[in-house]
């Protein structure tokens, strides 16, 4: 309003200056309802053209009525229309600065999202025209060597032709050994993803991008989960053999023993028949030695292959479980189950055999998966939380058939399976691992309606957190 009231007020000035010149009626008001347009809204602009008609009307004098409303619609009008260009004009700028903002914004987050990402722009002929710095970075150069050279000295086996000649916009680029190779300038090579686009509306200059992941560090934890799993394997067949070997032990002990006792009588038979029996009884002797061997030696393979004797270190349950993901993924993915972790990593400091713990834990969760299978929402849950000041509990749940009463003892002798191709030794073994880590291995039901196999570890004594 106070600017109606200034604005109409200079040009009122204005217009006095210009008296001598001659009569300007409306004209200098002209400026007055424009600058307040462009500075203030509809109501200051109405006010300032209705002082502009009020000081016309008392400083012009008019030959009529219709002579000074004519001319007072008249401005009104005009000034009117002047001031809808200037607020189009106001309305047009605004969105500009708007959409600047908007655009500057945009371009700050993709050059932040893009920062990370290593990305190579092309000419059609494969060259490189540009590396942002973390492209740069990845291949150890700096964008000016890089710039001009062809993009397939930084990655044998590529070839342009593929991009060029495929219908697609863009997409992984396929390579030939599963993955592509990267070339540093000291002959250092990596493995790498290349995504490609092609970019829409470009220059010949540069039409593509090319999007690149560094795979060293998939491939280093890939080599990782396999070794794992190698090693797993690796202590299955020694622990199934420890377990075989004591199941042997058990059940040729008696007959052996038997055996032994039975020469042993012989021998007394044949003191009796005197000097014609030496001979004899030596053989029996012999005999009798081989079999107490047998007995030992069957004893000493129990003895070395037992995780027994194994010694167990300071390890965090979660790790040790969270390490498993790729094993257990590939386990659970076979029959289509998703495996859930919920261990807790508070507290979760115990004394174990890191290996023969996770051999345990993929005992118990393969059977949870092969017992799922028939489900139509298969579950398979791992469980691991400080059971108490000295415990830590881990179990594994699922939402299968279960275990019935009373075949709760059977499942734990060795050689006892339900399954086709099954040995029946997995719970055994897993049994004789969780009481070499002073524990003892239960069954129970699940509240997820199948089994619940759990057992603790001893938690490492004064050490609280992880
Ligand atoms: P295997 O898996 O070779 O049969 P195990 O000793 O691991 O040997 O298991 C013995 C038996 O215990 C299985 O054949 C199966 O009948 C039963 N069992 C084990 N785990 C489960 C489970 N989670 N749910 C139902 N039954 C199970």
């Amino acid at each position: 309003m106070l600017l109606a009231i200034v604005a109409v007020g200079g040009a009122v000035g204005f217009r006095t200056l210009l008296e001598g010149l001659g009569q300007f009626y409306y004209l200098p008001m002209v400026p007055a309802v424009v600058v307040t347009a462009l500075l203030a809204r509809r109501l200051a602009t109405a006010l300032a053209v209705a002082l502009s008609i009020a000081v016309n009307l008392m400083l012009v004098p008019r030959e009529s009525v219709s002579d000074a409303l004519t001319n007072a619609v008249l401005f009104a009008g005009v000034t009117w229309l002047l001031a809808e260009i200037c607020w189009g004009l106001r309305a047009l700028d605004s969105r500009t600065r708007d959409l600047t903002r908007q655009l500057a914004a945009k371009d700050a987050m993709l050059n932040t999202a893009l920062a990370s990402v290593p990305v190579v722009t092309l000419a059609s002929n494969g060259d490189i025209r540009r590396l942002n710095p973390a492209a740069a970075n990845l291949f150890a150069l700096t964008e000016k060597a890089a710039r001009g050279r062809p993009f397939a000295e930084l990655a044998p086996g590529f070839d342009i032709k593929t991009i060029v000649g495929s219908e697609a916009p863009g997409g992984p680029l396929d390579a030939k050994d599963g993955h592509w190779t990267g070339l540093r300038p000291d002959g250092v090579t990596f493995p790498l993803s290349i995504q490609y686009g092609i970019v829409p509306g470009s220059s010949d200059d540069e039409q593509i991008a090319l999007c690149l992941t560094d795979l060293s560090r998939w491939h280093a934890a890939d080599a990782q989960a396999r070794e794992l799993h190698a090693q797993l394997n690796k202590v299955w067949r020694l622990n199934s053999l420890g377990e075989m070997a004591a199941t042997l032990a058990h059940e040729l002990n008696q007959p052996l023993s038997a055996a032994a006792t039975y020469l042993h009588a012989s021998q007394v038979d044949m003191e009796k028949a005197g000097p014609l029996g030496d001979s004899a009884l030596r053989t029996v002797e012999l005999a009798k030695g081989q079999l107490l061997r047998a007995g030992k030696i069957i004893r000493r393979m129990r003895e070395l292959l037992s995780p027994e004797a194994r010694r167990l270190d300071s390890e965090r349950a979660s790790s040790m479980v969270e390490d498993l993901g790729p094993i257990l993924t590939m386990i659970g993915s076979s029959k289509g189950v998703a495996i859930r972790m919920e261990v807790e990593a508070e507290n979760d400091r115990v004394r174990a055999e890191r290996i023969q713990f996770q051999q345990a834990m993929v005992n118990l969760v393969r059977n949870a998966v092969e017992a799922v299978g028939e489900q139509t929402a298969p579950e398979v849950v791992i469980v691991g939380r400080p059971a108490s000041e000295t415990h830590y509990r881990i179990s594994v749940e699922d939402n299968g058939p279960g275990i019935a009463d009373d075949q709760i003892d059977r499942i734990f002798q060795p050689m006892t399976t339900t399954k086709s191709g099954g040995m029946g030794l997995g719970l055994s073994v897993t049994r004789t691992i969780v009481e070499s880590h002073g524990g003892r291995l239960q069954v129970s039901r699940s509240a997820l309606g199948g089994a619940a196999f759990s057992f603790t570890l001893n938690r490492e004594p004064g050490v609280e957190n992880a």
